[in-house]
């Protein structure tokens, strides 16, 4: 069984002194990618380092919407670079309502650049979204996705928010919500998006599964996050496990 870990965050001081034997187990439990995301500039070279130290480790390069500051405009530029920096993609990048700061016409404007940068250099995008749906929206039908597509990570919306979203080539990752097998919403979801548009992740070490509830989550757990899919789905574990595989494969561009 093979799995990709399309959503995590390496870079976290969590992992500062575990990551070689965090990167060791999630290969026991059958990872063969991870792709980590930072979500400040400062990161960007900390992620490059991680994928360029581990073969199983890819980066994103970006500005996560609940970091970013009116600093970092000018140094969005670098993105262009993403390419030769190593990245499969952009993000952690996107729109968060549900925080009052940073303030959210600075999210849009640094999302916006990050979205056309994207678009530029062609690489998949990595989203956050949270109560700005709409939002993301009006952006999408303005510029469109970058050719490689992209996907929400931890997606909470509605299915007919999913359904529209897929119309303009979005995918959608699930991750530790998915273990509190607890909404109807959810299963809606899942039967909308999957097989085609679906991605696991673990958001590490961030959102742990409800069998592992303490910090830090940690990419292994996606194991609990594949065996929720397939119980809501009613879909073996391991079909899910190519199927979600296949998908980031193609996404990313990932050789393995
Ligand atoms: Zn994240």
């Amino acid at each position: 069984m093979r799995l990709v870990d399309v959503h995590c965050h390496l870079e976290s001081e969590y992992f500062s002194e575990t990551l070689p034997s965090i990167i060791d187990e999630a290969a026991i439990a059958g990872i063969v990618k991870l792709i980590t995301s930072s979500i400040t500039p400062p990161e960007w070279e900390v992620s490059a380092k991680i994928a360029r130290t581990y073969p199983s480790v890819e980066c994103a390069l970006g500005v996560h919407p609940w970091y970013c500051s009116a600093d970092d405009i000018p140094l969005l530029d670098r993105l262009r670079e993403a390419r030769t920096m190593g990245a499969v993609a952009i993000g952690e990048i996107g729109l968060d309502r549900k925080v009052s700061n940073p303030p959210f016409d600075l999210q849009m404007r640094i999302f916006e650049m990050q979205l056309l940068i994207a678009r530029e250099v062609d690489l998949p995008v990595v989203l956050h979204c949270r109560g700005a749906f709409d939002e993301l929206r009006s952006l999408l039908r303005k510029y469109g996705l970058p050719q490689r597509g992209g996907f929400i990570h931890s997606f909470s919306g509605s299915a007919e928010i999913a359904a529209d979203f897929s119309r303009h080539g979005m995918s959608f990752s699930f991750g530790g919500a998915l273990t509190y097998r607890n909404s109807k919403k959810k299963e809606e979801v899942l039967r909308l998006v999957y097989p085609d548009r679906f991605l696991l992740e673990t958001d590490s070490p961030d959102i742990p599964p409800v069998e592992a509830r303490d910090m830090p989550n940690v990419p292994a757990n996606i194991l609990y996050n594949l065996k929720a899919a397939s119980d809501i789905l009613g879909i073996a574990e391991n079909e899910i496990a190519e199927t979600s595989t296949t998908n980031a494969v193609h996404i990313f561009g990932l050789d393995i």
